[in-house]
């Protein structure tokens, strides 16, 4: 069995660096808010080319935290996408703002700027861009729209660790942007975790105290917040595997492009890496010429022992807990076409090879039974 992805393999190969930082974490007594969480906040935010980093409890917490330190709320409205993990907009609910979609590029599958301006309204706050399955978003033109109408963005950047937009790490481009620990992402923890990165001192000082009950000292708070904090633990496990992600990302574009060549005239279309970036692969996702296709295909490779998954099968506008925004299918062709039609292959840094190869041809043999399959029907 492929699967689509696996964790094991990776710990496997840091194991003893892992249990090290595991058994200091336990021995110190010390899970909450130390000495690990502020190297890693420090490490991180380095890392993105960054001065703050505020580890919070989850990719959707930081977006949550990040739009409330930017003073969104009820009565505001938030740019995002259809096409994205329902953590995005629920973020954006979190805050008591509304969410306004936009629709996606077809090939990065990102927001398009272009059909930006004509959602803006006198509420309009800010814009989420996603940088989607490991590529950015169209930056530039989105930092340009914000600027003019006195907009702020918040990058996701829950699926995008490393990714570059014009030779710059995604996250550093806007004024703040989030990241998620979730175990599957390129940078994953063994639990739960995400991250606020900025340059704005204040916004961080913000993030700081939400993520702790407003408190400005111990039992003393300055700020309505809550509670969401990296835990020792995870920080730890965090910064023994920062130090491998540049190489872990790399492995991850070596198997991509390999897919690209095995794939090419195998009936369905490769991802298209955008010449304004670099993609990080956190997904591999193909896209077949119709939904029946996707469907049989899926199950053919199942059948054969190859893993996939749907990200995401149903537009997030469509969602019945969603319902009440006023959406309607039709409204986000682009988004609807992509949910019908695409499907994430086995992408892991450790994915061997020869399994890239082995599902690379099942895909096309499928494709091809299916042509045998049409040209007896005619
Ligand atoms: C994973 C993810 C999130 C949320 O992260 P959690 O840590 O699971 O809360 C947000 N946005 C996107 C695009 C994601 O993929």
């Amino acid at each position: 069995m492929i699967p689509v992805f696996d964790l094991k393999d990776q710990y496997n190969t840091i194991k003893d660096e892992v249990n090290e930082a595991v058994a200091r974490v336990l021995e110190s007594g010390w899970f909450i808010l130390g000495k690990e969480v502020e190297a890693f906040e420090e490490e991180f935010a380095a890392y993105c080319g960054l001065s703050h980093g505020i580890g919070v409890g989850s990719g959707t917490e930081a977006l949550h935290l990040a739009l409330l330190a930017c003073g969104v709320g009820p009565g505001d409205e938030v740019i995002t996408v259809p096409h994205t993990a329902v953590a995005t907009v629920a973020a954006i609910e979190l805050t008591g703002a509304q969410p306004v979609f936009v629709d996606i590029d077809p090939a990065s599958y990102t927001i398009v700027p272009d059909q930006l301006e004509s959602r803006i309204t006198a509420r309009t706050r800010a814009i989420v861009p996603v940088h989607l399955y490991g590529q950015a978003a169209a930056l530039d033109p989105i930092l340009e729209i914000a600027q003019r109408y006195g907009l702020t963005v918040v990058e996701d950047c829950a699926q995008a660790h490393g990714a570059k937009y014009r030779g710059r790490r995604v996250g550093s481009l806007g004024p703040v942007a989030c990241f998620s620990f979730y175990p599957t992402k390129n940078l994953g923890a063994y639990g739960d975790g995400g991250m606020v990165v900025t340059d704005d001192g204040s916004l961080a000082q913000k993030v700081r105290l939400l993520r702790q009950y407003g408190w400005e000292k111990r039992y003393v708070s300055s700020l309505k917040g809550l509670n969401s904090r990296l835990d020792e633990l995870q920080a730890a496990i965090l910064r023994v595997k920062l130090k491998h992600l540049d190489e872990w990302n790399k492995a991850r574009r070596t198997r991509a492009r390999l897919y690209d060549e095995l794939l090419a005239g195998s009936g369905v279309a490769i991802p298209t890496e955008m010449d304004y970036g670099r993609h990080v692969y956190h997904l591999y996702v193909v896209r077949c010429p119709h939904r029946a296709h996707r469907d049989e295909l899926k199950s053919y490779l199942v059948e054969h022992g190859v893993g996939t998954a749907i990200h995401y099968p149903v537009p997030i506008h469509l969602q019945e807990a969603y319902r009440d925004l006023g959406y309607r299918q039709g409204d986000f062709p682009v988004t609807e076409a992509c949910a019908d039609e695409i499907l994430s292959l086995p992408m892991y840094p450790e994915l061997r090879e020869d399994e890239v190869r082995e599902t690379s041809e099942l895909v096309k043999a499928y494709n091809s039974e299916q042509g045998e399959y049409n040209e007896q029907e005619n």
